[in-house]
């Protein structure tokens, strides 16, 4: 019986087709996990309800199916767990590590000003939840991107656990949903570096393990914006899987031989696991493509 030190995992949200961006992510993360003989674990990060698509789950599914990252154990929902976040929430409440803030979402990208950590909010009040951050630097040596240095209060500020409307948010969720599937080797795009460090105070706050973080590079169109639903980046056209892996593996800096293009899905995924060398892509912040 194989007793994996190492757990990966892919956690798409179920927000629309995979496009080429998501799957380039995917493909990373499975051969992270395969080429350390490791289990690759799915989990859809479905939270944010309003941005929920019907069918969505189904399309990720085949799509992963169709490209042989087939993954092990039962796929997780986040929706399954809402206690548990809720009940963390309780305990944070209950310890003054968290308040009520009743303030707008305007101007997200500023850090907040603090305004509601002194003021008394009724429960019953639509709020959301902060987490009190101090004046400490939190320090990681991402696999790819190397030391990261950032400061918890000026450039992180009082974040939200719990938005206004209710959706627990993604840095707060990742952090239990990551424990809860013994999650130890964490592999996504660097869009999601910045949330490291808040998943990392939490996690200390929490006593969990942090896993080890490996933020890989985005792919970006020929304007340099990231492809996303935003910009409209099309479904993968599964016509010919083989390709797509080929071609992913292309932009993940492996060298793929020519000849291996004419291979089906397995014989390019065996080559890929086989010939992984993460290295590659070492400090590389986004392919062009
Ligand atoms: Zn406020």
């Amino acid at each position: 019986m194989l007793t994996p030190h190492y757990t990966g995992r892919f956690a798409p949200s179920p927000t629309g087709h995979l496009h080429l961006g998501s799957v380039y992510t995917a493909l990373a993360s499975f051969l992270e996990a395969r080429s350390h003989h490791s289990l690759w674990r799915l989990r859809f990060d479905d939270l944010d309800t309003p941005r929920n698509v019907a069918g969505a789950t189904t399309h990720i599914l085949q799509t992963l199916e169709t490209l042989g990252l087939h993954w092990d154990g039962e796929v997780d929902y986040q929706s399954w767990h809402l206690d548990d976040y809720h009940a963390v929430l309780a305990d944070f409440i209950t310890s003054g590590k968290i308040y009520r803030c009743q303030c707008s979402r305007k101007n997200l990208t500023d850090i907040y000003a603090q305004t509601c950590r002194y003021q008394c909010i009724s429960p019953d009040l639509p709020h959301s939840l902060r987490i009190k951050t101090d004046d400490q630097q939190i320090i990681f040596d991402d696999i790819l991107q190397g030391w990261i240095s950032q400061n918890l209060a000026t450039q992180h500020g009082d974040f939200i656990l719990k938005r206004k409307d209710n959706i627990i948010a993604y840095p707060f969720a990742v952090v239990l949903d990551d424990a809860r599937q013994a999650v130890n080797h964490v592999v996504r795009g660097m869009d999601l570096l910045n949330a490291t460090p808040k998943q990392l105070y939490l996690q200390h706050l929490l006593h969990l393990p942090a896993p080890n973080y490996l933020h890989v590079p985005i792919l970006v169109d020929a304007k340099g914006h990231k492809l996303s639903k935003q910009t409209l980046a099309t479904a993968v056209d599964l016509t010919a899987p083989n390709r797509v892996l080929f071609q992913l593996l292309d932009w993940l800096k492996q060298m793929p031989p020519f000849e291996l293009q004419n291979e089906n899905v397995g014989n390019v995924l065996e080559w890929a696991i086989q010939h992984w060398n993460v290295a590659r892509l070492k400090g590389v912040k986004h392919i062009a493509i």
